[in-house]
């Protein structure tokens, strides 16, 4: 039922040159599942020269043709769906019903990318000289390496992956080998949809090794991450010191300011809903509640009442809420934070422990009136833990959450037009939502600011990254 992952290269499944594989295990019950092929420099050789063919090809390639093609993947994508998102729950952890708006969603995204495609404008400068017409021209940057992770192992892929084709430009995308076989569905969509050989390309492997040779390679042009944080700075430096262009999503620490004159019992619920997705791990998830003093009590009570009856289980079974953590590092990495919150005087109000000793399953935590001291306060817990302080008055609101190097996407709840306004001003982070819980949505900009990277990934902004400026002038 779960399929063994190959890679894809020049348009051919394959296993790598050496034979040497991964295993990929389900973190619902520890078992192992499948495997994954596990390129090495043949195979990495091998995507270089296809990615250069495939460029050639595809820039060539008109930008209704590649709308076509990014097109029919879509519909191949939401005709499979149903059989991709078990194959992803298997894999990653989360509920089936999740699985599915992910592979659907990957569908919305190519089809936006199609229609950008054909408005890479550029555009015409008035001339000083009679006869003169200048020009800027969007190009492709050429093949791009695009590194993605494990917590949505298709809607990573398809942003990088749909962005960098709708240009026109060829990619080797190396993906999770943890949760391989989803993103090799959406490579599936493409190639059965008529995409070239050689323009989209899929290997897995040792992370360090891959982008350690693609990244310098004088045939990749950028590079897209998205992960950590740490891992970012790494590759992002070594990006550097080749002027190869990048963008970065990374991690956050996404503050969630609660005022007092918020719709405490509607921000409680979907705010609780909203923390236990993907067993939180999620850039964007709200992490630090900051809430007011006159409704503190009320609104972690209220919370907490939500997150508590949370039906954690097998994502494959019906009704489950909130499956396991994706692996067993995020599990003992999340109990450590707690543990480390407790000791340093925070107040467990909900979960906090395992659950059960098989499969990576964490139950929903509150921590409350936890210091800022604590290390889930100041590193991405990337788990369904609640972290609440409180704050009495506006400034000291926002300094608290503009403190951590974090800057991705912040939440605020308040029934005042004008507090709105001037908290999401005053956030450094490069994306807000109001009263609802409403970031990466493909037509809105998605992307961070300071630790948290640079770059969008979505909305008219997404295709841009793909895209070199050529000014070219010409005398009559
Ligand atoms: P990690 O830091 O080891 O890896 C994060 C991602 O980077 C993984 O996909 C991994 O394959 C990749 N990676 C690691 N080293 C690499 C290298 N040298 N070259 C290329 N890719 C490399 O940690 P992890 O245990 O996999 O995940 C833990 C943390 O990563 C989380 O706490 C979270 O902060 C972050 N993360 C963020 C996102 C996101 O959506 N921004 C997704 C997954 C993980």
């Amino acid at each position: 039922m779960y399929p063994n992952t190959q890679l894809f290269i020049s348009g051919v499944w394959r296993a790598a040159a050496s034979g040497e594989t991964l295993s990929v295990e389900n973190p619902a019950t520890d078992e192992v599942i499948g495997t994954v092929a596990k390129a090495g420099r043949v195979d990495l050789d091998a995507a270089l020269q296809a990615a250069q063919a495939g460029f050639e090809v595809w820039r060539k390639t008109s930008a209704m043709e590649r709308a076509k093609v990014l097109r029919r993947a879509a519909e191949l994508l939401r005709e499979r769906a149903p059989e991709i998102a078990k194959v992803l729950t298997q894999e990653q952890g989360k509920p089936l019903a999740q699985s599915l708006v992910e592979a659907n969603t990957a569908a919305d995204v190519l089809e936006w990318f199609a229609e950008e495609a054909r408005r890479t404008y550029g555009r015409v400068i008035p001339a000083r000289i009679a006869g003169v017409v200048q020009r800027a021209d969007k190009e492709p940057v050429g093949p791009v390496a695009a590194f993605t992770p494990w917590n949505f192992p298709i809607m990573q892929a398809v942003r990088k992956v749909g962005a960098a084709m709708a240009a026109g430009c060829s990619v080797i995308l190396k993906g999770p080998e943890e949760t391989p076989a989803a993103c090799a569905e959406l490579v599936r969509a493409l190639a059965d949809a008529g995409t070239p050989a050689g323009v989209v390309n899929l290997v897995f492997g040792s992370p360090a090794e891959i982008s350690s040779y693609l990244i310098p390679h004088p045939i990749i042009r950028k590079i897209s991450f998205t992960g950590s944080t740490a891992v970012g700075k790494h590759l992002a430096a070594l990006a550097g010191q080749h002027m190869k262009r990048v963008t970065m999503e990374l991690g956050g620490h996404a503050p969630v300011v609660v005022f007092k004159d918020a719709d405490i019992a509607g921000g409680a619920k979907i705010l609780a809903q909203n923390k236990v997705r993907n067993a939180g791990q999620v850039c964007v998830s709200p992490t630090r509640f900051l809430v007011q003093d006159e409704v503190y009590g009320d609104f972690i009570e209220q919370f907490t009442a939500h997150i508590a009856t949370t039906k954690v289980g097998d994502g494959l079974e019906a009704g489950v809420e909130m499956g396991p953590l994706a692996n067993p590092r995020r599990l003992e990495a999340v109990e450590a934070l707690v543990a480390d919150a407790v000791q340093q005087g925070a107040e467990l109000r909900t979960g906090g422990k395992r659950i059960g000793n098989k499969g990576s399953f964490f139950e929903p935590t509150v921590l409350v009136d936890v210091p800022t001291a604590a290390r889930a306060m100041n590193e991405e817990p990337f788990g369904p833990v609640a972290l609440f302080s409180r704050f009495s008055t506006f400034d000291e609101a926002m300094v608290e959450a503009n403190r951590l190097p974090f800057g991705l996407g912040a939440y605020l709840y308040t029934g005042s037009l004008s507090t709105a306004n001037a908290a999401a001003s005053a956030m450094e982070s490069g994306m807000v939502s109001v009263n609802h819980q409403a970031l990466g949505l493909i037509e809105t900009p998605f992307g961070g600011v300071k630790d948290s990277g640079y770059g969008s990934e979505g909305g008219s902004e997404a295709i841009e990254a793909y895209l070199n400026t050529k000014f070219v002038t010409f005398a009559a």
